[in-house]
């Protein structure tokens, strides 16, 4: 396996940029690295060690030193737009915001203007079934083509196989596949609720800047908000160590500089606690916790 990097700085592949490092690094930059996917998990078999796959890391928290197993970062890039069909290609390492911005600037294609502001992948969009007030990564999928880790085989996933529903994706909850390449029709808007919120104007007001992974923890319920609860429980604003609630938006869990993953990871634990005892509510987190 002397194409695995080892003991490789990784604290840049997640957004709360803390101190992580990783025992095998691998990255895919180009379609024929695909084909050792199947050595690559062979390997981590027989080592009994993990594996994981990363876009931009913008929903993943690292909590560990040094990842036990196997990074594997998507560089896969390319995207093409048939402006006749209204068909759009694209591999799965390419920014969603800069595909929504370009459509509109280039091909007056306005379908994806809520998605201007969607921080990284397309891949990870997918994976999550990202969403912009109502404007779900569902609306206009059309299929995907993947390596299936189990089979070591490359298939296409249509809309049916993807078994999307809110934040999640066969790709989530199976872990067995690897995007490559994304085609979506982008002919029709088809956006679950009708939405006139202007998501730039939003993300302007209402989002605080550093590093974070988004809306931290899921809403409970319609009534009650993440945001509402962690600010009945006075942690909005609310520093422990290096990790905080911003000020702007209770649920925007921030790492400031030299924040290490323990602070944020007691900070979490701290408001699971507090929002328990109050409302016997269970915050659950919508940002992936990473642990060795
Ligand atoms: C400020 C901010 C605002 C945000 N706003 C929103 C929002 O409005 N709406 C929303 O839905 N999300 C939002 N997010 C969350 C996040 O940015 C999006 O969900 C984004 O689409 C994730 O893309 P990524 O490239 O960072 O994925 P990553 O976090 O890198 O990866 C996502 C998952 O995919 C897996 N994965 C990576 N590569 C592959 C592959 N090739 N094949 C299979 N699996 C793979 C990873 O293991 C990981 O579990 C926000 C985040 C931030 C920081």
């Amino acid at each position: 396996m002397d194409f695995l990097q080892k003991n490789t700085d990784i604290s840049h592949l997640s957004n709360f940029k803390t101190k992580a490092f990783s025992k095998y690094y691998f990255e895919i930059n180009k379609e024929s690295d695909i084909e050792l996917l199947g050595d690559i998990f062979d390997f981590a078999e027989k080592e009994n060690v993990k594996t994981l796959f990363i876009w931009g890391g913008t929903n993943l928290l690292f909590a560990f030193d040094i990842f036990d197993g196997i990074i594997i970062k998507n560089n896969l890039l390319g995207w093409f737009y048939d402006e006749d069909s209204k068909i759009l290609f694209s591999y799965s390492w390419e920014k969603t915001w800069d595909i929504a911005s370009w459509l509109e600037t280039e091909y007056n294609q306005k379908i994806w203007h809520r998605f201007i502001g969607l921080p990284w992948s397309i891949g990870g969009a997918v994976f999550w079934n990202a969403w912009c007030f109502w404007l779900e990564t569902e609306n206009n999928f059309l299929e995907a083509e993947v390596y299936n880790l189990k089979t070591k085989k490359r298939e296409t996933l249509n809309y049916e196989k993807m078994d999307f529903s809110y934040r999640s994706s066969i790709i989530k909850k199976k872990e067995q596949y690897f995007i490559i390449k994304i085609v979506f029709d982008l002919a029709e808007k088809k956006e679950k609720y009708k939405s006139d919120v202007d998501n730039i104007i939003f993300r302007e007001t209402i989002q605080p800047k550093g590093n974070s992974g988004g809306s931290f923890f899921k809403n409970p319920s319609k009534e009650f908000s993440a945001g509402r609860l962690l600010e009945e429980v006075w942690l909005k604003g609310f520093h422990l160590w290096g990790a905080y609630f911003s000020e702007k938006h209770a649920n925007f869990l921030i790492a400031s500089e030299n924040c290490t993953w323990k602070d944020l990871i007691t900070l979490i634990d701290l408001a699971k606690t507090k929002v328990k005892q109050q409302f016997n509510m269970e915050l659950e987190s919508e940002v992936r916790i990473i642990f060795s």
